[in-house]
């Protein structure tokens, strides 16, 4: 297992962005927003599991999930949301680990946006948090996905708040500089330290 070094924030906030800085670097990088749809990929056994519980009309024409669908069920009834997570949580998680198990750099990234939440810092050795000001975040994502302000600012709600992420982080990375050559730096003396780090395991 190599060192992991999770890497979090909240909607919007930079994490692709950091994680580039840091692949840039030849460190290894594993999304957990990767991993969550490829284990729901034609042929895996959670996307029969879920066309049995949903039903066909969750399945589009090409044999892929049709997740708006599926969106539409679980808004329809919560629960079933739930029934979801059980199925695929566990999955998901297992990948992390073997993906973290394979990683060939002396440490690899986790990328999790929801890592506090969903309490994955067990499976870490060290967080980094991403942090904006929440005013960003909301002006990035809106910028990026075209998606309205309500829209947003309920899935910021739905997330831990700045305070919570911030107090489960052993670093942080400030990315409210548009500039990102300070943004650089502070990458490059984080992995510095990741290194120094991860040698002493
Ligand atoms: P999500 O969780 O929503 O996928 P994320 O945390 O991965 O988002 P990014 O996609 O990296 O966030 O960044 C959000 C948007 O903000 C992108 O359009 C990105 O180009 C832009 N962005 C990131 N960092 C900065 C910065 N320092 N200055 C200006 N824009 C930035």
């Amino acid at each position: 297992m190599s060192y992991v070094v999770g890497l979090t924030g909240g909607i919007g906030s930079g994490k692709s962005t950091v994680a580039n800085l840091f692949a840039e670097l030849g460190v290894e990088v594993i999304d957990a927003d990767l991993i969550a749809r490829e284990v729901v990929e034609p042929g895996e056994p959670a996307l029969a599991a879920i066309a049995e519980h949903f039903g066909p009309d969750v399945i589009d024409g090409g044999g892929r999930l049709d997740r708006r669908a599926l969106r539409e069920r679980v808004f329809a009834a919560p629960a079933q949301k739930d029934w979801l997570n059980a199925l695929l949580h566990p999955l998901i998680r297992e990948r992390m680990i073997a993906a973290c198990t394979a990683a060939r750099s002396p440490y690899c990234l986790l990328v999790v946006p929801l890592l506090v939440e969903n309490r994955l810092t067990t499976l870490t050795d060290r967080v980094l948090v991403v942090d904006v000001s929440p005013e960003q975040q909301l002006a990035r994502t809106m910028k990026r996905d075209r998606s309205d302000e309500q829209q947003i600012r309920a899935i910021m709600a739905a997330q831990a708040s700045r305070e919570q992420r911030l107090a489960a982080a052993d670093d942080v990375v400030d990315n409210n500089d548009p500039d990102l050559a300070g943004i650089k730096a502070a990458v490059t003396a984080l992995h510095q330290k990741y290194l120094a780090l991860a040698m002493q395991g």
